[in-house]
């Protein structure tokens, strides 16, 4: 039984539930919001595995992993005695992972489905809780599983992108290489669209055979954390699998490879100096990595960054959920303003549309252009006639955007709808850095 059945069969009226379905950021957002609406509302608040950064006024704490800890809260919320936490030790086998009951959601509505072959990641940084909550040892469906899971997806008939949220989808590369990888080629065969996409770490760039198979199964992007062009602060964070490499050459070798890297960059570690900002604008933009989430460093709880910081006196607020939101819950060494003010300048200038544009150039100059793309539907020519419209004729961008639409038809023609897909997350990545980076809700004031 999938937890969205269990719910369907319980009467949760007067609860709002959160799960793993949602960003953390979201999730953190819109528990505090249920928070602050649960004693008008007489809500009770039932909140799953990151309601630990939330706690306190939560009615009912659905802590680690659902498979273990979700039926028995069921069980004893059905029988009117539910627990106020629930916790389980140690970690589940992922074959015991249900189908998700996608009736129960209206696709439309989505940009993407969500599917996860494996859980946990093998590496170690400092700031990161996912080994916290899944562990080192990377934890695999069967193939057979994710077969029937993406059966699933394409029989309730969704044709868009398909999102393998796994904490690090090359933690395990012989098992994806022989038998993952294959059967997602076979898969497709007789399939439409199903794009998919992941979450990777650099040293995919090592592994051309890796990379050939999960071109040819449409994988056609992949985030990446790059954290920092700057050793210093790669080896106080524990990225060592970001150190000692030629981390330009091998975003370069996965964009030649098919796969758009789509990366996060962190700044506010103790190393970094005034001279790091202009070091992250020049690595994002000699890169080509069109969708850069630069993010202030922040402590979250139960990480081994929370412990240390805690212990310096170092952790100034609540962690807000969201590292890409300009707010840091840190002190940082540098001072705040400081790294406020070169945070800010580091995105003033890779979305201005100028730069941003000839990134996107930089980009498409090095991708392998994609054998499986999504079909040409009603929804991708309306979005063709907006971004035309709102970015080609009233947009500061106009004289970029036709620019590199004309640049795209002629010099890569395949990558036409790319081009204009990027062009719209360039618009998007604008409109948050104002409405977020550069205001100052407080005094409401414009920070440019
Ligand atoms: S590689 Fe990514 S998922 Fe793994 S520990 Fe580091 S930040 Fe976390």
């Amino acid at each position: 039984m999938s937890d969205a059945e269990c719910f369907s069969g319980t009467n949760l009226d007067h609860c709002d539930v959160f799960g793993e379905l949602k960003t953390e950021a979201f999730y953190v957002a819109e528990a505090r919001e249920a928070q602050a609406n649960k004693a008008k509302e007489e809500l009770q608040l039932i909140l799953g595995p990151m309601g630990i950064v939330v706690e306190e006024e939560v009615d009912h704490l659905v802590l680690d992993e659902a498979e273990l800890t979700l039926p028995s809260f069921i069980e004893d919320l059905q029988n009117g005695c539910p627990k106020r936490v629930y916790r389980a030790s140690g970690f589940c086998g992922l074959h015991r992972t249900p189908i998700p009951s996608w009736n129960l959601i209206r696709m439309k509505r989505y940009a993407s489905m969500c599917i996860q072959f494996s859980r946990g990641c093998p590496f170690n940084c400092e700031f990161c809780n996912v080994t916290v909550l899944f562990g080192h040892r990377p934890r695999l469906k069967t193939t057979q599983q994710v077969i029937a899971e993406l059966d699933s997806i394409y029989d309730a008939g969704w044709r868009g992108g398909i999102f393998f949220v796994d904490d690090n989808f090359i933690g395990n590369k012989g098992y994806l290489k022989t038998q993952l990888l294959p059967a997602l080629i076979d898969w497709r065969k007789d399939k439409k669209g199903c794009i998919f996409f992941t979450e990777a770490s650099i040293n995919l760039a090592d592994d051309p055979e890796l990379l050939d198979l999960m071109y040819k199964a449409g994988f056609d992007s992949v985030f990446i954390g790059i954290e920092s062009p700057d050793e210093a602060s790669l080896t106080e964070c524990h990225k060592t699998q970001n150190k000692n490499r030629d981390l330009l050459q091998d975003v370069k070798i996965i964009h030649r490879a098919g796969l758009q890297v789509m990366g996060g960059f962190i700044v506010g570690f103790d190393s970094d100096t005034h001279s790091t900002f202009q070091r992250q604008i020049d690595f994002i933009q000699k890169s080509g990595i069109v969708t850069a989430m630069v993010g202030i460093l922040q402590a979250i709880p139960g990480t081994r960054l929370f412990d240390r910081l805690w212990r310096e006196n170092r952790v100034a607020s609540a962690f807000t959920g969201d590292n890409i939101d300009g707010t840091t819950n840190i002190v940082p060494k540098m001072g705040m303003d400081r790294l406020l003010d070169g945070y800010r300048s580091i995105m003033k200038q890779i979305y201005s549309p100028e730069t941003f544009y000839r990134r996107v150039k930089t980009f498409l100059k090095e991708l392998r252009a994609p054998e499986i793309s999504s079909p040409f539907d009603v929804q991708r020519f309306l979005a063709l006639i907006r971004s035309g419209f709102w970015l080609g004729v009233w947009g500061k961008e106009r004289f970029q955007y036709w620019h590199l639409l004309l640049w795209t038809l002629i010099r890569k023609p395949r990558l036409l709808s790319l081009a204009v897909t990027l062009a719209i997350y360039g618009h998007h990545f604008r409109r948050i850095c104002e409405k977020y980076i550069f205001f100052d809700s407080d005094t409401g004031i414009s920070l440019q």
